[in-house]
């Protein structure tokens, strides 16, 4: 037939590089990864125009004599990888040999390398796939790659690079998550001239992870591991207050290399159930160190994918990793009660937290008094304080409009059908919230919420043991309160919903105060006069005008409540007078 032809080698390469470089940002992954398979600390990336004009990454790493710069852009020219049986057992990024030959293939290239100790360096320069071109030439030691007009021969595919904002996003993706697992080497970018990314050598992930995503992230990262049967699991994950829309703050390294695992990604979606609210995304890095024989890493032409030999395995592993790192903050269970948490897990959170923290040791001489039932139904709404018939609260349903006023911002005064009713507005509304936090305690669903600002609260060492010793109570309240620097500071990172932030300061110092105050300071009694506190501090004030909407809302609630008749402090809510007694005072009769 004589139709087979056996394809020039350039052409050979040229079709390679579709598979390996399908973008400037493939570019940059290979060069970085050459970087560090050299063994460099120090790796410098400069790109412009997303890429399409200049890409350049320069190392300090172990260079390439100039024998190796001539033979490294053949392509399968590799120094990594000798025979097939080493292929189970790659430790480099790189091993195929094909990176500098696909990207020699496509773009103007010049690479420039010298060895520790010689004295200068060599440069091979490569355009569309020829014969490179080399030279002496001066450079430091470690090794330069310098790619121009990537796809300058190939019309197509650099008419779908996309514009140059995203592909230099892309690049910074990329270079962010080779950055994030290895912190002794330092990364700095530059974009067209300007500052990109900068990381700096440290000693652990997390100060890498600071670094690249931010301090206030750093702060809040909890961390777990797993090891067992070939695999070991790192796990570094935000608390679930952090969440994202998108999945890019999800990384997953398996032996170093960044991948995509849709098993891994499942574990970690499985892990947050009930943690996070419903279409938002946690923040989960997974450093998996996997037996090289229980991976195969070569499936994907830029190995961005591996596959398990027991998939099943490594699910559960990174999932009780996860839930390991959950469960590592008490403190952190009882603030999954955010806004949009399920109302189980939040419960399930509490009632956690307060168990461990009296099975801790911690608990002081306040855990005399564990929570214990009779406890708990002294919480019960208590029976009204023996009121006198007239004291009675009575309001009436359909009030006309005209029929009800509010008087010196203070009291709502209403027609009822035998008499007039009078409400103290604020005994009112602290009697319906107080109903509701007992309520709301019994069932261990109070709502709490984080602070994005923590606020700080100055206490005397007194107030300062009582918080250390109350925080079970705290914590059942809603309140997330820890030592701050120095003895004299306490910090608030959540409070229960109903208290404003402006008030939370005020709060905690009232509370302090009323628990002082108190003839038995045993746990139970702070847990009460807290929620006395609460809802007085989460009360409309006296003096304060309420609209006619304002007003109707908090006659519904005392409605549907039946032991509105006084405050929580026992001072009457309402006041009545019958018709017969103002017949009386009148002397109508
Ligand atoms: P691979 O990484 O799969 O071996 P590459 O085409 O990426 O293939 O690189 C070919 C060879 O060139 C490597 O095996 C290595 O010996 C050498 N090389 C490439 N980049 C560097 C570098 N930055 N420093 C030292 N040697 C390098
Ligand atoms: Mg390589």
């Amino acid at each position: 037939m004589g139709n087979i032809k056996i394809l020039p080698a350039n052409l050979v390469n040229k079709i390679a590089a579709g598979e390996v470089i399908e973008r400037p940002a493939s570019v940059v992954k290979e060069l970085v990864e050459n970087s560090l398979d050299a063994g460099a600390d120090h790796i410098h990336i400069e790109i412009e125009n997303g890429g399409r004009d200049l890409i350049l990454v320069r190392d300090n790493g172990c260079g390439m004599d100039p024998g190796d710069v001539q033979l490294a852009f053949l392509s399968h020219a590799t120094s990594k990888l000798a025979a097939y049986s080493d292929l189970s057992s790659v430790a480099t990024m790189g091993f195929r040999g094909e990176a500098l030959a696909s990207i020699g293939a496509v773009a103007q290239v010049t690479l420039t390398s010298r060895t520790p100790g010689s004295l200068e360096a060599f440069q091979a320069a490569v355009e569309g796939g020829a014969k490179p071109a080399c030279s002496a030439a001066g450079a430091p030691e470690g090794t330069s790659v310098e790619v121009r007009n990537i796809f300058y021969n190939v019309p197509a595919r650099r008419k779908f690079l996309k514009s140059r904002a995203t592909e230099s996003s892309y690049i910074s993706e990329t270079v962010t998550r080779i950055a994030a697992v290895h912190p002794q080497v330092s990364f700095h970018m530059l974009h067209n001239g300007r500052k990109t990314l900068s990381a700096p050598a440290v000693k652990s992930l997390r100060e890498r992870l600071g670094a690249l995503y931010g301090l206030e992230l750093a702060q809040n990262l909890l961390e777990s591991k797993e090891e067992g049967k070939g695999l070991a699991v790192r796990v570094i994950v935000a608390a679930p207050y952090y969440t994202r829309a998108d999945r890019r703050m999800q990384l997953v390294f398996v032996n170093l290399r960044p991948v995509r695992d849709r098993i891994i990604s499942r574990a970690i979606e499985d892990a947050f159930t009930g943690y996070i609210p419903p279409r938002r995304n946690p923040v989960a890095f997974v450093y998996l160190t996997v037996d090289p024989s229980m991976v195969d890493v070569n499936i994907h032409p830029t190995k961005a994918q591996v596959k398990f030999q027991n998939p099943a395995f490594v699910h559960s592993a990174v999932k009780a990793a996860i839930a390991g790192a959950l469960a590592s903050s008490p403190r952190l269970r009882q603030e999954m009660s955010v806004p949009g948490a399920s109302g189980d897990s939040h419960s399930v959170g509490i009632i956690q937290a307060i168990d461990d923290f009296l099975r801790s040791s911690k608990a002081g001489s306040l855990r005399a008094l564990p929570l214990q039932q009779d406890f708990l139904d002294r919480l019960k709404p208590r029976p009204a304080a023996p009121l006198d018939e007239q004291a009675r609260a009575q309001i009436p349903e359909d009030i006309p409009e005209a029929k009800i006023m509010q008087v010196h911002n203070s009291y709502i005064v209403l027609e009822a059908p035998d008499g007039v009713t009078i409400i103290d507005q604020h005994a009112l509304h602290e009697r319906i919230i107080f109903e509701e936090i007992s309520k709301r305690f019994r069932e261990r669903t109070i709502e709490s919420q984080r602070l994005l600002l923590p606020v700080t609260v100055e206490v005397s060492p007194r107030e300062a043991s009582i918080l250390e010793e109350a925080a079970p109570a705290l914590m059942l309240l809603g309140f997330a309160i820890k030592p701050g620097p120095g003895s004299a500071a306490f910090i608030v990172h959540s409070a229960p919903r109903v208290i404003e932030r402006e008030d939370i300061s005020e709060c905690v110092h009232a509370l302090l105060e009323n628990f002082l105050a108190e003839s038995k300071p045993d746990l139970a009694n702070f847990t009460l006069s807290a929620m006395q506190t609460l809802a007085c501090k989460a009360a409309v004030k006296a003096g304060q005008s309420l609209s006619r909407e304002e007003i109707e809302m908090l006659l519904e609630m005392a409605r549907r409540l039946d032991n509105v008749d006084t405050c929580p402090h026992g001072r009457p809510t309402t006041v009545f007078f019958p018709l017969a007694e103002l017949e009386h005072r009148f002397k109508r009769r």
